[in-house]
């Protein structure tokens, strides 16, 4: 690895390695990002006080035109688009940081917003020409014109490779598009519509599918939308399924290369997992709000229920979720603020921890709030129906751990020109040549790796035992991948569990040092005040602990597991088409 190029963190972790330069100092917002972040906080806050009323939203399943309004007066549509068109600017920490914000008060304007940008219009961002950049990103960074990301179809879900929406080239230079799109956020509401479809390119004299991307607007003929989908929760946010019957389309309205559609699309949804992540610390630090205010408050045999030892592991679990969670984010985004291109591990990390914090203080911060918990009068309810979705959209948590291992066995060596492949695990199952060139040069620059060079040396002094472990289970780790893969040589594709616990431990890995260099970075600052440092500390503590306990049962189960036990009952269960027994039987 040459010393000019800044590698994935998590991607190092396959080999063993800790750049260190790449984790420690722990990014932090500079003097001019705080203050545009303290303005935008307190600019937000008042709107939603003022204006916000989420509970409506969700009974009436409709986010109110002035709300659009608002959130167009404070810029929120534009946040990453360049000033020329009439955006924010913002890079990746402050963006994260600010949807964050929205995050904390509605699930449903979080959604809404982030298929707008962070996914509807991120094609035209990467990869639109000047023109259409000109003609199309000043009314999106305004909000006077929303977008929609369209590649989920009724066959086509994880599979997202498998998409049947057809573009068929016209002799004129037009496309003329058919098929359907659903579950499409900002569907019907949306002008601008970024829509994957499949289209014919001849190699070596035979005509292939390929997918390419178009822009779609909804005033075209022969586009039409289904009624509103009746969700489980953001329901202010729309949801629809989008059809097209023969809509012709100008050539000029292609957006990046004919033919190189999924990989954009996948890029899409790397760039979106981050946001995702970062709305996740949002979505907790509201509930631990609300949880910690119950449980002072809250008095049961004389005591408020915040004296009671099940409570406290409660409330310090939340604050250790937020805190590991933000830890990884800003890592993430600082680090893509130096230039680390090959990023896609770490959206995936972020999305996948951060969804199952959320849902975890989810949990945690009902059942503090028990029976007012359950009751609609207080936001919990509401709170758990909006997070589930994390868990789902943008890759399921499921894809994304099978992206993340099959991605990382991959080697930060081999570049990521074909990641979106890897990530399509269905389609590699059908690609094993392609997955042996995979494993091949994985164990190639595995085995001229020195175990141990993981040392971590610029840790506060208060992490010297924790860095210690963690450099030791670094050196594991990448063992792991090893023996895993010397076990099941291409086979490691149709196995599924291995690959679940390598994404564990990776993302595990990941928050430990995030952690520790975070808090690093707090323990040293002489202008952190000792009790928000003592905080800091256990918050870390905490964090490292329950990262290590996890990390310890995934590496033990790589070698002594019910794998086979766990196949093996699912099959009855499928050819018993459920539990299939009853107590009064036997
Ligand atoms: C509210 C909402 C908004 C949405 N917004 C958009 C949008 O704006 N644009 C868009 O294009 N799409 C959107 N989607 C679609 C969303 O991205 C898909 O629902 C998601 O990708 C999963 O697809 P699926 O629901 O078809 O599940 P499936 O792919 O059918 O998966 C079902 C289950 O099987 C698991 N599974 C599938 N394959 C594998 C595998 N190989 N290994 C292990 N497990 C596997 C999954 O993890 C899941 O648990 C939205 C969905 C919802 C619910």
């Amino acid at each position: 690895m040459s010393d000019q190029m800044f590698y994935s963190v998590v991607g190092n972790l396959f080999y063993g390695e800790v750049e260190q330069q790449n984790v420690f100092p722990f990014p932090s917002f500079t003097p001019e990002q705080k203050e545009i972040a303290k303005e935008f906080i307190q600019g937000f806050n008042k709107f939603a006080q003022e204006k916000l009323d989420s509970k409506k939203i969700d009974e009436e399943g409709e986010i109110p035109s002035e709300i659009y309004q608002g959130l167009a007066e404070l810029g929120l549509y534009g946040m990453a688009v360049p000033e020329e068109f009439g955006g924010l600017n913002l890079d990746y920490s402050l963006y994260c940081r600010i949807f964050a914000q929205v995050c904390e008060y509605d699930g449903s304007l979080a959604v809404m917003l982030g298929a707008h940008q962070a996914i509807g219009y991120k094609a035209l961002m990467l990869e639109g020409s000047p023109e259409q950049k000109k003609k199309w990103l000043p009314l999106l960074a305004s909000g006077e014109k929303l977008a929609s990301f369209c590649l989920t179809e009724p066959g086509s879900g994880s599979d997202a490779y498998s998409i049947k929406t057809k573009a068929t080239k016209n002799a004129d230079g037009t496309y003329t598009i058919n098929g359907q799109k659903l579950w499409i956020t900002n569907g019907g509401i949306a002008e601008f519509y970024t829509v994957f479809c499949k289209t014919d390119h001849e190699v070596d004299g035979k005509i292939v599918e390929k997918i390419s991307a178009f822009i779609v607007e909804k005033g075209m003929e022969g586009v039409s939308f289904g009624k509103k989908e009746d969700k489980m929760g953001i329901r202010g946010s729309e949801t629809r399924a989008v059809y097209f019957d023969k809509v012709k389309v100008p050539a000029e309205n292609m957006l990046g290369e004919p033919g190189k559609g999924f990989k954009l699309a996948m890029n899409i949804l790397n760039n979106g997992r981050l946001s995702l992540g970062a709305g996740c610390v949002g979505g907790m630090k509201t509930l631990l709000k609300l949880a910690a205010g119950h449980a002072k408050n809250r008095k049961q045999f004389d005591r408020p229920i915040s004296e009671f030892a099940m409570v406290q592991e409660k409330l310090a679990k939340m604050a250790s979720l937020i805190y590991s969670t933000e830890c990884i984010v800003y890592m993430t985004t600082g680090n893509m603020g130096k230039g680390m291109e090959d990023f896609y591990l770490e959206t995936a990390a972020c999305k996948i921890y951060g969804s199952e914090c959320l849902w975890s203080c989810v949990d945690m911060g009902l059942q503090i709030a028990a029976g007012n918990g359950y009751m609609k009068e207080y936001p919990y309810e509401r709170i758990m129906r909006d997070s589930r979705i994390n868990l789902i959209f943008e890759g399921t948590n499921e894809i994304l751990r099978a992206f993340l291992a099959l991605s990382g066995v991959k080697g930060p060596s081999e570049g990521l020109a074909e990641l979106g492949k890897i990530s399509n695990v269905s389609k590699a199952l059908h690609d094993p040549i392609k997955s042996l060139g995979v494993l091949t040069n994985f164990a190639k620059n595995r085995f001229s790796k020195i175990i141990g060079s993981a040392r971590l040396t610029e840790q506060h002094e208060a992490f010297g035992e924790y860095a210690k472990k963690l450099s030791a289970n670094v050196s594991s780790f990448s063992l792991a991948v090893e023996d895993t893969l010397l076990k099941y040589g291409t086979k490691i594709i149709d196995n599924e569990l291995p690959q679940k616990r390598i994404a564990d431990m990776a993302i595990d890995l990941y928050v430990m040092i995030a952690v520790i260099s975070r808090t690093s970075k707090v323990l040293n600052d002489k202008d952190v005040p000792k009790d928000k440092k003592d905080y800091c500390l256990r918050l870390a503590k905490m964090s490292l602990k329950d990262r290590n306990r996890r990390f310890k049962k995934s590496l033990r189960q790589m070698g002594n597991n019910q794998d086979l036990l766990t196949k093996q009952l699912s099959d009855d269960v499928v050819k018993f088409e459920g539990y299939g027994l009853d107590i009064i039987d036997f």
